[in-house]
């Protein structure tokens, strides 16, 4: 969501001239213009991957890469207790049943926690990396490959972040991107499933639309192979979304160099310390992420962020919705995709979780979207201000 320009404007009007917004068949009139497929193809290049997919939002990226992935009913998948809730949504939509377990330092999955929360019913994880950074990958597939797990990965907040040099969403079976407004790349409205398994791929482009197999030209005359549903992008929303990953190697490098310049400006500042990002050349610093000694001194630092005008949110007080303790529905299960839970019962008391680096980690954050178009003078300026305030909230009288 941080550059607009004529180049968007350009590849919209490719397809309003040719009248075309449906992705696949009118090849007599639609003058070679396929952008779903020139989207797939440029993230596909964006992030090393065999295969990328289009469609409707990250969440349906999701839900592909889940079924994909071969996960189903009954499964139980481990899941991360602080994520966007859509993550738990596409595991209950597919009949599988979340499993939480306990997050680190780096704000996602530990293997530590991955690990307690194995039972025989597992089949899979779905790893998100958090606010632009990425999951401790080594450890993690450690476990992931002795416990023979199915990874998937929501790398919604991810594309463009990596670890040792292999992006996210690339370490498992398969992963996700979202393409939605506030993400680093915006289509409007849009997702990607990548996977360098051609079966997953096929399966993924399938299920995307209602099973067709999109062999041949003409759509709709094929077989089919699986049932599915409809979760395509239009022709309108890949051409912003294509030009828009063009952008991120640009955008990435001005966020790091505004995160590096933040990072070193506050590393000396008493009682800030920083979330851990386990590969700092992989990060596609989107946030800037800090941790105050506990909640409460977390508390008064927002609230002096707050009353000096600056920016920086933490997701224990506001209600953001991405922390479990936001998730009453989730507890209660108040969502017509229950059924697995009710078949197969709740693999775990959801309202007695057993995750107590979860919350202490969570209440401790404070984060900041970093913007790409800032300058220098403006880093320097915020990250006064930011010392500022976290000088405030530590000094407090017995
Ligand atoms: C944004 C996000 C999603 C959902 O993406 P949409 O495109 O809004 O559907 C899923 N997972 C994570 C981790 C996200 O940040």
């Amino acid at each position: 969501m941080e550059f607009f320009g004529a180049d968007e404007r350009k590849e919209i009007n490719d397809v309003l001239e040719t009248g075309i917004l449906f992705r696949y068949n009118h090849e007599a009139i639609r003058n070679n213009i396929y952008k779903a497929r020139e989207f797939e193809a440029e993230v596909a290049k964006l992030v090393g991957a065999t295969y990328a997919h289009a469609v409707s939002s990250g969440s349906t990226a999701a839900l592909c890469a889940m079924v994909a992935a071969g996960i189903g009913a009954g499964d139980e998948v481990i899941v991360p207790p602080f994520t966007y809730i859509a993550t738990i949504e596409a595991v209950l939509m597919v009949g599988a049943l979340p499993v939480f377990a306990d997050i680190d330092e780096t704000l996602c999955l530990s293997a530590d926690g991955i690990r307690k929360a194995i039972t025989p019913r597992t089949k899979g994880v779905c790893l998100v990396h958090m606010c632009g950074q990425m999951a401790d990958m080594d450890a993690i597939m450690a476990v992931i490959n002795e416990h023979n797990l199915v990874l998937v990965e929501d790398a919604g907040q991810a594309m463009g972040a990596s670890y040792k040099g292999v992006s996210t969403g690339l370490w498992g079976k398969t992963g996700a991107y979202s393409f939605d407004f506030f993400k680093i790349a915006t289509a409007g409205e849009g997702g990607i499933m990548v996977t360098n398994d051609e079966k997953a791929y096929n399966y993924a482009d399938s299920y995307s639309d209602h099973g067709h197999d999109h062999i041949g030209s003409n759509r709709g005359m094929e077989q089919h192979p699986v049932l599915g549903f409809n979760y395509r992008i239009s022709e309108l929303h890949a051409a912003v979304g294509l030009v828009q990953t063009r952008r991120v190697p640009e955008i990435i490098q001005n966020n790091n160099a505004h995160k590096k310049q933040l990072m070193t400006a506050l590393g000396q500042v008493p009682g800030v310390s920083f979330a851990r990002i386990p590969d700092t050349n992989g990060d596609s610093a989107t946030f800037l992420n800090l941790l105050l000694p506990d909640t409460e001194t977390a508390g008064r630092f927002v609230a002096e962020l707050n009353a000096a005008g600056v920016g920086g949110f933490n997701y224990w007080f506001t209600n953001m919705y991405h922390f479990i303790n936001q998730w009453d529905h989730i507890k209660e299960m108040r969502t017509a995709s229950a059924l697995p839970i009710e078949k197969f019962g709740a693999p775990q008391d959801y309202n007695n979780l057993d995750i107590p680096n979860a919350q202490a980690v969570i209440g401790r954050l404070v984060s900041f979207g970093i913007r790409a178009t800032w300058t220098n003078d403006e880093v320097a300026a915020l990250a006064a201000n930011i010392e500022a305030a976290a000088r405030k909230a530590t000094l407090v009288e017995a």
